[in-house]
């Protein structure tokens, strides 16, 4: 049996992370596990932060741990006017891995209330996945789809119930789930939200139903911005994927690595 990945973490090169590159190889490697650091880019993205980072310094940082455990990879955020830029740079190093991300819905972050304010769980939701959907079929040249359950992170306390459910957005959690199987990108569980049993089970569907549309892989990531956070449910998560007969993969060189058959 190969290696399971923790294919989603981010070190010191991303704005919002202060974590120590050996700090989380050592946390993996405790629990078994191989990891990918997969740094943010997300070009003109608003507010204080700078999502951007040297690709040439982290590689000169970090290649010399590269190997069988450790891969290198970046995060980049979409948006519909920098898919030039975003081409660009994941051009500039032989990244591994490069998964592509929608943190923002109509230029507005995510994260922030005002994103969602005067507007109903219905019609956020379901323009959060066609962006998704349409940010994906501009930038399919990644390898994997991060968390399509992200919005779910923030909403716990603007919306009744943050689940994104599959019988309730069906066309649009299927439009996001088709054009990964178009653009050939793998979709990712997310660990994050895993912790909550109830976000777990309402994941399930979508995970299976990417299966009965023709998925056959997923990326495996925890999202970590600090070591203690390197690894979280993964037990949990290989469980749910072989509920739903996904292979869990990992990349090397953009090449996919089956971690378990
Ligand atoms: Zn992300
Ligand atoms: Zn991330």
């Amino acid at each position: 049996m190969e290696m399971i990945f923790d294919s989603h973490t981010h070190t010191k090169f991303s704005a919002d992370s202060d974590m120590a590159a050996a700090d989380a190889v050592d946390r993996a490697r405790k629990q078994g596990l191989g990891i990918v650091f997969t740094e943010h880019l997300d070009v003109d993205f608003p507010g204080e932060y700078d999502f951007s980072f040297d690709p040439e310094a982290y590689w000169r940082a970090y290649e010399p741990l590269r190997g069988k455990e450790v891969r290198l990879g970046v995060e980049v955020g979409m948006q519909r006017h920098v898919v030039e830029e975003n081409k660009a740079f994941i051009r500039r190093v032989p990244f591994d891995q490069v998964i592509v991300a929608l943190h923002l819905l109509d230029g507005v972050d995510l994260y922030y209330p005002a994103c969602y304010a005067n507007k109903d769980k219905r019609t956020t939701y379901s323009a959060y996945l066609s962006d998704m959907r349409e940010c994906l079929l501009l930038h399919p040249f990644g390898d994997v789809l991060a968390h399509i359950d992200y919005i779910t992170r923030y909403t716990g306390k603007i919306y009744e119930s943050p689940e994104l459910g599959y019988a309730d957005y069906r066309e649009g959690v299927d439009g996001v789930l088709r054009a990964c199987i178009e653009t050939d990108t793998v979709l990712e569980l997310n660990t994050r939200c895993l912790g909550d049993r109830h976000a777990a089970k309402e994941l399930l569907p979508i995970y299976a139903r990417y299966k009965a549309l023709g998925g056959r892989y997923v990326t495996i990531g925890s999202d970590a911005h600090a070591a203690e956070a390197v690894g979280a449910y993964f037990a949990l998560a290989r469980d749910m994927m072989k509920a739903v007969g996904l292979t869990p993969v990992t990349f090397k060189e953009r090449r996919i690595e089956i971690a378990e058959r």
